[in-house]
């Protein structure tokens, strides 16, 4: 039985600074297989007071979508986490090249040797975790090389549309996805910020129209627009079922079958 647990849901820099919502990740479970994407601030913390408690010995492996702090900040210590404190070596991390390498890389050297191992992403090539087939596609966002990610077991197949901002090839990219994630920061369209707004989102429901969509990750802008309410109205306008995460929101494999 597939689920996911959204840990945090908050998305821009004020709403994760002033932690209006939590930032940690996003923990999911397809055919026995458990993974973390992009654990975010407080992802420990939210893992340990979850009820009931996850078990990061549980993981099989970590996601990192890009670098940004509010994706990133506790790679290191679930890493450790993930394999007994460094004790075991145990555990894989999906992570783009300049998380890696290069000028400012966000995964410390000393943890590295906990991990069995570290693949980085290339667009479409798709990587085995367990039981489960994970297939990044590439974004745009800003200068940090950023990855969504298509997530397949036996429970269906999941797509996490992350900070990106829009472009006319995105829709088809998660076609076939029976569950949509999708990183909502903004209520309008700004043309200066390479993120999503809630009708770029909506455009990309619509065309993929999943059994099951779920805005999550969202700025000042979402949360005075209240997204539990704008989700209500995306569902009616659209004829498709559209919901607000909630910080600890647990989905099971029955809500996208
Ligand atoms: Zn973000
Ligand atoms: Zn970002």
């Amino acid at each position: 039985m597939g689920w996911i647990k959204f840990l945090g849901t908050a998305g821009a820099r004020f709403v994760v600074a002033r932690q209006l919502r939590s930032s940690a990740g996003t923990w999911l479970e397809l055919s026995g297989t458990q993974l973390l994407l992009d654990p975010g601030p407080g992802t420990l913390l939210r893992c340990r007071k979850a009820r009931p408690p996850l078990e990061p010995l549980e993981l099989s492996g970590i996601i990192l979508s890009h670098k940004h702090l509010d994706h990133s900040t506790d790679v290191n210590i679930m890493i450790e986490a993930m394999a007994d404190g460094g004790y075991k070596r145990r555990g894989v991390l999906l992570a783009p090249h300049d998380a890696l390498e290069g000028e400012d890389p966000v995964v410390l050297r000393y943890v590295r040797p906990f991990l069995e191992r570290i693949e980085a992403f290339q667009d479409g090539k798709a990587h085995t975790v367990g039981g489960v087939r994970i297939t990044p596609v590439r974004h745009r966002h800003g200068q940090v090389e950023t990855y969504g990610v298509i997530v397949e077991g036996a429970e269906g197949r999941i797509g996490f549309v992350v900070d990106t901002k829009f472009f006319p090839e995105l829709p088809e990219r998660y076609a076939g996805c029976q569950l949509l994630v999708l990183n909502t920061v903004l209520r309008e369209w700004n043309p200066d910020i390479d993120h999503l707004s809630l009708p770029e989102a909506l455009e990309i429901v619509k065309a993929v129209r999943p059994k099951l969509a779920v805005l999550t990750h969202f700025g000042m802008t979402m949360l005075r627009g209240k997204p539990k309410e704008l989700a209500a109205e995306a569902t009616a306008k659209l004829g498709l079922r559209v919901v607000a995460a909630e910080d600890g929101m647990t989905l099971e494999a029955k809500d996208w079958a």
